[in-house]
C-alpha cells in the first residue's frame, strides 16, 4: 500500500463558474486558473500521483500547454486513474478537505462525493468530502481564494 497528498488553490474571480469534485456550484465567483480550476480534482489527482510515484499534476498537464486550456479536470482525475491502473494499482480510499469561506458547502457535500466516487469507480463509503471556512482571517477568510487538501491510499493489484 501506498499513500499520496496534495493541495490545490485557486483566487475566486467574477465571471467564472466554481466547479468542485466535478460539479457545478451556484456561486457569485468562480475559481480563476488555465483549466476549469477544480481545486478538488486537482488536489485529488496530486495525491494519486503521488501515491504511485508519478511527479505532479503541472508535470503530467502543464498549464502552459493550450491543449489544457479551460479544460474539464475530470480528464485529469480519469486520466490519471487509468494511468495507476496501467502502473499496476488501484485506489483504496480518498479523503478530501475543502477550505471556503463561501458559500456553505454542506449542502453540495453528498453530491462532490458521489460525483469523485463515480470518477475514481469507488464505493461511496471510500470517499469521504470535509469542508472548513477560513475563520474569516487569511485569504480563504477574506473569501479571495478557494483551496483543497486531498488524500488518497493505493495498493498494488496481484
Ligand atoms: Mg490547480
Amino acid at each position: 500500500m501506498r499513500v499520496g497528498i496534495g493541495h490545490d488553490t485557486h483566487r475566486l474571480v467574477e465571471g467564472r463558474p466554481l466547479l468542485l469534485g466535478g460539479v457545478r456550484v451556484e456561486h457569485a465567483r468562480g475559481l480563476a486558473g488555465h483549466s476549469d480550476a477544480d481545486i478538488v480534482l486537482h488536489a485529488l489527482t496530486d495525491a494519486l500521483l503521488g501515491a504511485a510515484g508519478l511527479g505532479d499534476i503541472g508535470d503530467a498537464y502543464p498549464d502552459t500547454d493550450p491543449a489544457y486550456k479551460d479544460a474539464d479536470s475530470r480528464y485529469f482525475l480519469q486520466e490519471t486513474r487509468a494511468r495507476l491502473n496501467r502502473a499496476g494499482y488501484r485506489v483504496v480510499n480518498v479523503d478530501v478537505i475543502v477550505f471556503a469561506q463561501e458559500p456553505k458547502l454542506g449542502p453540495v457535500k453528498a453530491c462532490i462525493r458521489s460525483s469523485l466516487a463515480e470518477l475514481l469507480g469507488l464505493e461511496l463509503d471510500a470517499v469521504n468530502v470535509k469542508a472548513k471556512t477560513g475563520e474569516r482571517v487569511g485569504h480563504i477568510g477574506r473569501a479571495e481564494a478557494m483551496a483543497c487538501q486531498a488524500i488518497a491510499l493505493i495498493e498494488r493489484i496481484d
